[in-house]
């Protein structure tokens, strides 16, 4: 087998191990969320073609190391009767990774429905000049950690006040993990820091008269987070976008931004960093 051909087959999810004509089978999983019946199928394969193991990846992945490539099409098939398929390596927009969003006490959006969205329109796209990862998170307990994603997506909640609920018991203030509410038993007065408030939604959720009321649920964006040799903290670009479909344009923007400006083999936040944070925002905004 060639180099090249190695190659070909990493950008398809098969990653070569030291052994000879033996792979490690990277697959598809978006947003960590697997059915039983995949489980059951992943066993029998993990069983049969490999080690009788598989291995979960910090990304939420799935591995089947030990595979022999002369089996290899003999998995896949084996794979797409319970609906998996190979995932992604190399220079190209990778799986994407969410927490349990709704499904979570504290979830503002659902990131299953929108992982698999984003991974619907974008899983895999090349031409870009390195590997594109893209994570969603529910809140800003930030669990699926965004700021380590090339692109990362939070949920955030924006929130009203109904007064005449209100029975200044001081729950809010008290639970509210920046201070942003005060409240004045003495004088009946609620007051709320718009600046300080990072919209996880704890006092809309937490108030037991129900004077605290969602009013709107969004997304922030973070962009430039990566791990490796060099880690960097995404940097957040946008507070509060109200509607999926700018996400979605955002996400376009961002990938044709670092097509253009991006040199060969850079990531993303160096991208950023050397052509700047400010021209990017203008050219998606
Ligand atoms: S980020 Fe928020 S919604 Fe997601 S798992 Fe963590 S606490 Fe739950
Ligand atoms: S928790 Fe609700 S009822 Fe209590 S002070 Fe806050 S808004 Fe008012
Ligand atoms: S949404 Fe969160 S940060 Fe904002 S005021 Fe309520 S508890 Fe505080």
């Amino acid at each position: 087998m060639t180099e090249y051909n190695i190659k070909e087959l990493k950008s398809g999810g098969l990653m070569k191990q030291k052994e000879k004509d033996i792979f490690s089978l990277r697959l598809r999983i978006v947003g960590g969320f697997v059915k039983s019946e995949q489980l059951i199928k992943l066993s029998e394969i993990a069983n049969k073609f490999g080690e009788g193991y598989i291995h979960l990846t910090t990304r939420q992945g799935i591995e089947i190391p030990n595979v022999n490539i002369k089996d290899f099409e003999t998995v896949k098939k084996e794979l797409a009767g319970v609906e998996l398929q190979m995932g992604a390596c190399g220079q190209r927009v990778r799986t994407v990774t969410a927490c349990q969003g709704k499904e979570c006490s504290h979830g503002l959006i659902d990131c299953l429905l929108l992982a698999k969205e984003v991974d619907k329109k974008y899983f895999g796209i090349g031409g870009h000049p390195h590997k594109f990862k893209i994570g969603i998170t529910g809140c800003p307990n930030a669990c699926i950690k965004p700021q380590e994603n090339d692109l990362g997506i939070m949920g955030r909640l924006k929130k009203r006040f109904v007064k005449e609920n209100c029975n200044y018991c001081g729950l809010c203030a008290e639970i509210c993990p920046v201070g942003a509410i005060e409240v004045d038993r003495d004088s009946e007065k609620i007051l709320f820091d718009a600046d300080k408030c990072i919209g996880c939604g704890d006092c809309v959720y937490s108030c037991p008269t129900d004077a605290w009321r969602k009013r709107q649920e969004g997304y922030a964006i973070f962009v430039g987070g990566k791990m490796g040799k060099f880690p960097k903290l995404g940097v957040k670009v946008f507070d509060f976008i109200e509607t999926k479909e700018r996400v979605f344009e955002i996400i376009d923007k961002t990938l044709e931004f670092y097509k253009k400006f991006g040199n060969k083999g850079e990531r993303f936040r160096e991208t950023l960093d050397r052509v700047g944070v400010e021209k990017y925002k203008n050219k998606v905004s």
